[in-house]
């Protein structure tokens, strides 16, 4: 039952109750009354019938008659009394000072009405004077109206059970009739025809504030919309969250980027990801402190961004960023280990040179090793020389910010002029050189092709067999240019193919130190192919030798 359901039985029951309480005291006043006239008329007529009867008769009437319940008594004018139907007459005291008495000597009728508390009855008293000054009196005793309610307090009690069972029963139906009508009303489209009209001005209020909610629900829609199509086209982690790092919003990339599962149960930030510096980055930002860290996960490294959003001086809620920097991170390392090999390989033949020179300046060589010590020192600071034009070469590969000065550029004629200069050392180790297939021009930077062919033929020499020999092979395919270099060289183990074209990668540390190298002229290579928007690719059976295959576009000359 309803609060308002109960309020309206309730009322009816007591207005019920009292009701019928007051109603049944009514009527029993208004029977009483009636029953209590009836029984003095009738009083009166009994003691006027008497009076006649003992007028006629005299006395002797009053000895033979039965009075039943009335009681009559027969007084002298000297109010003596001369006979009475219920006692002794000897016994009674004198009448003559009761009321009734008084006034039938005086005015030939008399009543009167006297209550016994003790008994609750009530005897009413008609006197009427006979022609000789007598007075005949009738009395009944009737019961009085406390006595008239216990009487009937029995069908009273069940009159009111049946009553109330019914006020009961009428009271449900009608406190349910009256909130039905209430309880109908569609809150989202109220009608006020359908209810009340005492209601009428509270649902049309209720309807107006109605189509005012749902245009501000329309317009949160479509910003929230247009708000999850931002966030959720960038590639960066957004997470929006309240005060006690719960979600509030927040977009894919973020789920993505820390690796978790993106769910709709309501959450909070730190079961995006358990590490303790994530931890601490988000609780620092819930503190009020603007906070970074550096997390690794499976797919990579994120920075993540935590700032409070602070409003007066409290935290209401923390705005955190996560941003993929693996790229960063690699060319981070990319860049502490190049500066660490570059010192590396820069210490190295400048550490001989300082020794040889020493001994030198300190006259600790004898004289028929001076020779052969100076030539280390040349050998020493060709290798310084090669190793500076490598880096720069790359560092200029690497900055890619210098003005493109792209040309026409034969292949074919570039490797046979690549393939002159470097006859010299060919020769040194009997290895001969073969150039086949087409002219084929592409559109590029004529010093870096040079550099990524001349690192090839150079290193199918280098690492060629006495006695070997190599090809140099130019040919086409629809839009794209083909060279391959292959030797006969003692080729690369399968394990280190893959790692060939990092910075300072050297297959065989000890075999390659009696090789003259740097480490980076593959690397040249990949970066020269990579300017022109090409490919490259080493394969290599061991002991018969290694392929390499470049791959170019081949452009019309851009104006
Ligand atoms: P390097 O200056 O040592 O020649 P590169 O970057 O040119 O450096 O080559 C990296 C490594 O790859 C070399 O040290 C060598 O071990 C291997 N390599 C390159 N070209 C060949 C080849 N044609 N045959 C066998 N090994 C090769």
């Amino acid at each position: 039952m309803t609060q308002l359901t109960k309020k309206i039985f309730l009322s009816i029951i007591t207005v019920s109750f009292i009701a019928v309480t007051i109603a049944i005291f009514l009527l029993t006043g208004v029977s009483y009354n009636y029953t209590a006239d009836t029984a003095a008329n009738n009083l009166r007529q009994n003691c006027s019938i008497i009076s006649s009867a003992v007028e006629e008769s005299g006395g002797r009437f009053l000895n033979v008659t039965d009075f039943g319940e009335l009681r009559v008594t027969w007084i002298s004018s000297s109010g003596r009394v001369i006979f009475d139907s219920a006692k002794d007459p000897e016994q009674l005291d004198d009448h003559s000072g009761r009321q009734e008495i008084e006034e039938a000597i005086n005015s030939g009728e008399g009543e009167s009405e006297r209550y016994s508390d003790t008994l609750m009855t009530k005897t009413i008293n008609h006197a009427h004077r006979l022609s000789d000054g007598s007075v005949i009196r009738v009395s009944d005793v009737q019961k009085s109206f406390p006595a008239l309610l216990l009487r009937n307090l029995q069908p009273l009690a069940v009159m009111l059970t049946i009553l109330a069972l019914c006020s009961f029963a009428s009271a449900i139906l009608i406190s349910r009739h009256i909130v039905r009508p209430i309880n109908n009303i569609d809150l989202d489209h109220p009608k006020t025809e359908k209810s009340y009209k005492e209601l009428a001005p509270l649902l049309k209020k209720l309807r107006k504030q109605n189509g005012r909610v749902n245009k501000q629900m329309i317009e949160l829609k479509q910003s929230r919309e247009q708000f999850s199509l931002i966030t959720e086209s960038m590639s960066e982690g957004l997470i929006v969250a309240d005060q006690k790092a719960n979600i509030l919003t927040s977009n894919t990339s973020a789920y993505s980027l820390l690796g978790a599962e993106k769910s709709n149960d309501s959450h909070t930030v730190f079961s995006l990801c358990q590490t303790e510096q994530f931890r601490r980055c988000i609780q620092d930002a819930m503190g009020g402190r603007r906070s970074e860290c550096l997390i690794s996960t499976e797919k990579g490294d994120r920075k993540v961004i935590a700032s409070p959003a602070n409003s007066h001086d409290t935290v209401n809620g923390i705005v955190v960023f996560v941003l993929d920097v693996t790229e960063q991170q690699q060319l981070e390392t990319m860049r502490r280990e190049f500066t660490s090999n570059v010192s590396h390989e820069l210490k190295t033949p400048l550490t001989t040179i300082y020794g040889i020179s020493d001994m030198l300046a300190n006259g600790m060589v004898k004289p028929e090793d001076v020779g052969s010590l100076s030539s280390d020192i040349r050998n020493e600071a060709d290798r310084l020389i090669t190793l500076i034009n490598d880096i720069v070469s790359l560092s200029k590969l690497d900055e890619n910010t210098a003005p493109r000065q792209d040309e026409e550029v034969d292949l074919y004629d570039l490797a046979s002029d690549i393939i002159s200069r470097l006859k010299l050392s060919a020769d040194e180790k009997n290895v001969t050189a073969e150039l086949t297939g087409d002219h084929v021009t592409v559109y590029g930077s004529r010093t870096i092709l040079d550099e990524v062919l001349y690192n090839l033929c150079d290193n199918a020499i280098k690492y060629n067999n006495e006695g070997g020999s190599f090809t140099v092979k130019i040919s086409h395919i629809p839009m794209k240019a083909i060279i391959t270099v292959s030797d006969t060289g003692a080729g690369i183990p399968e394990t280190h193919l893959g790692r060939i074209f990092e910075r300072f990668y050297r297959v065989d540390k000890s075999r390659s130190r009696k090789i003259k190298g740097t480490g980076l002229g593959l690397s040249i290579v990949k970066h020269g192919v990579g300017y022109h928007g090409g490919t490259v690719r080493a394969e290599s059976i061991v002991g018969k030798g290694t392929t390499f295959t470049v791959e170019l576009p081949i452009e019309k000359k851009r104006n």
